[in-house]
């Protein structure tokens, strides 16, 4: 017999059993020392067949064996106990060898052999991983906090960890400062001066070392008002408001600013300004009135100049003839006058006149038509004397389907000897010889203009026109 090859607990002894090396010379299994244990004595008993009944199958021609007649044999055990065997962990890694009767002793030390956790905490490993084990692992392993002191079990260790109270963490605010951990909280709420905190005057966050800054910023924050009016405290955002509306320091424009008082005061004060400057603003007033006519009166003229036809063309029309005309013979020299006209546009301002009951040489029988130059806005730009043709017409306002108007038609070029035709010069005296228009003393007698339809429904319609060259035009 060599080395039996065994492997793990009872299963190497069965091949040693099944081997049929058991003698059965002595029967009783006292003396038979089972180097394995009883586990596996009970094993070879299952695997002879045993049931406890004494009755045992020779595992070589399987006949039944009396179990009283198996006795121990002290010399084939020594023989067997005497093999060399390799550690039933050989496979894991285990190089011992040795007898079989030094297994169990070595099972005792094999760093390969599973042993029970010695905590108590059911885990059971090789003995070479039980120290990771206890270390590391095992739930009843007893650790101390570093921190705090406090002896724990490993479960609970890691329950402590990260919240030990007298850890030493930084704040979480990353204000730098370091504390235990039972002090954070008091730290961040009240000390830390990274902490969030509402400003109490606009109630917006900020960090703690930046509120006493925003403090001068806040829209909110309280200031007093710098007029020292008794108001002392308004928010920084509605003093502006304050200073204009409500302040009862802020000076005030007199109301008749407009009418050039320039006093100040504070508001409170302007009453008693109003009261004791009636007449001051009474006269500013009156003045303004003054400017403000002067203006109207400017701005009617420029209006009246604006409506001015400026084509060469007037055509007057003369109402309410019959009164007019009665009021001429009334009053000597009364003449009518025709709205102004340019001949062109930037042209030479003309006026037309009519004595209805005449004058000159038809005083009293015919209708006198004259035409005058006024001064005009562009006379520097134009030519002087005025020479230009000039056609007066009576119109005859008979119907034109019925028969052919019959116009009243005088033409003439202008003399430019004439005092009136020369450059108007400046203040011209009212009375002065410039100021006599040109025309016809005699344009059409009384008798004349009753016929066809000179005067028509008590009007009378005279035209003017300027004959202006093509190439003087604008
Ligand atoms: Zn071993
Ligand atoms: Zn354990
Ligand atoms: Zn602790
Ligand atoms: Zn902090
Ligand atoms: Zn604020
Ligand atoms: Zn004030
Ligand atoms: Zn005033």
């Amino acid at each position: 017999m060599s080395t039996i090859q065994t492997g793990a607990g009872g299963r190497g002894l069965a091949s040693w059993a099944d081997s049929g090396r058991l003698s059965a010379e002595r029967p009783g299994e006292a003396g038979f020392s089972n180097p394995l244990g009883r586990e596996s004595r009970l094993q070879t008993e299952r695997e002879l067949g045993g049931r406890g009944e004494g009755v045992f199958k020779c595992p070589e021609d399987q006949l039944p064996l009396d179990y009283a007649k198996i006795y121990p044999d002290p010399d084939l055990e020594a023989q067997v106990l005497s093999l060399t065997i390799r550690c039933i962990h050989s496979e894991e890694g285990c190089r011992w060898s040795g007898t079989i009767r030094h297994l169990q002793a070595h099972l005792g030390t094999c760093s390969y052999n599973v042993v029970p956790c010695p905590n108590r905490c059911g885990t059971k490993s090789s003995r070479r991983d039980l120290p990771a084990h206890l270390q590391h692992d095992c739930p009843q392993r007893h650790l101390k906090c570093e921190f705090c002191g406090t002896d724990f079990t490993g479960e609970a260790f890691e329950n402590h960890q990260g919240l030990c109270p007298q850890e030493s963490v930084y704040c979480e605010n990353k204000c730098g400062a370091r504390m235990m951990r039972r002090l954070l909280s008091q730290h961040m709420l009240v000390e830390c001066p990274k902490r969030t905190q509402p400003c109490s005057y606009c109630a917006k966050d900020f960090l703690y070392d930046t509120i006493q800054n925003h403090e001068y910023q806040c829209p909110r924050y309280p200031v007093p008002c710098p007029n020292q009016c008794g108001v002392s405290s308004i928010a920084r955002e509605d003093l502006g408001g304050h200073l204009k509306e409500n302040c009862t320091t802020a000076l005030a424009l007199c109301p008749f600013k407009e009418a050039g008082c320039k006093h100040r005061c504070p508001k409170l004060a302007m009453s008693r300004h109003l009261d004791e400057s009636t007449k001051l603003h009474l006269g500013l007033m009156g003045a303004l009135v003054t400017r403000q006519r002067q203006e109207l009166a400017e701005l009617r003229r420029e209006v009246e100049e604006l409506a001015v036809g400026s084509d060469g063309v007037l055509i007057w029309k003369i109402a309410d003839y019959s009164r007019k005309l009665q009021e001429a013979k009334q009053r000597a020299n009364y003449e009518s006058f025709s709205p102004p006209f340019y001949t062109h546009r930037y042209g030479y301002k003309l006026q037309v006149s009519a004595f209805l009951n005449g004058n000159g040489s038809g005083e009293g029988s015919f209708l006198s038509v004259y035409i005058r130059v006024l001064p005009g806005q562009y006379d520097n730009l134009l030519e002087w004397p005025f020479s230009y043709r000039v056609t007066f017409s009576l119109l005859d306002q008979s119907d034109p389907s019925l028969s052919k108007p019959q116009h009243i038609t005088e033409t003439f070029l202008p003399d430019p000897n004439w005092k009136n035709f020369q450059k108007p010069g400046q203040g011209r005296a009212s009375l002065d010889e410039s100021l006599l228009g040109f025309g016809y003393p005699k344009f059409i007698s009384h008798e004349d203009i009753k016929k066809r339809n000179y005067v028509k429904d008590n009007a009378v319609f005279i035209k003017a026109l300027v004959e202006i060259p093509q190439k003087i035009m604008p």
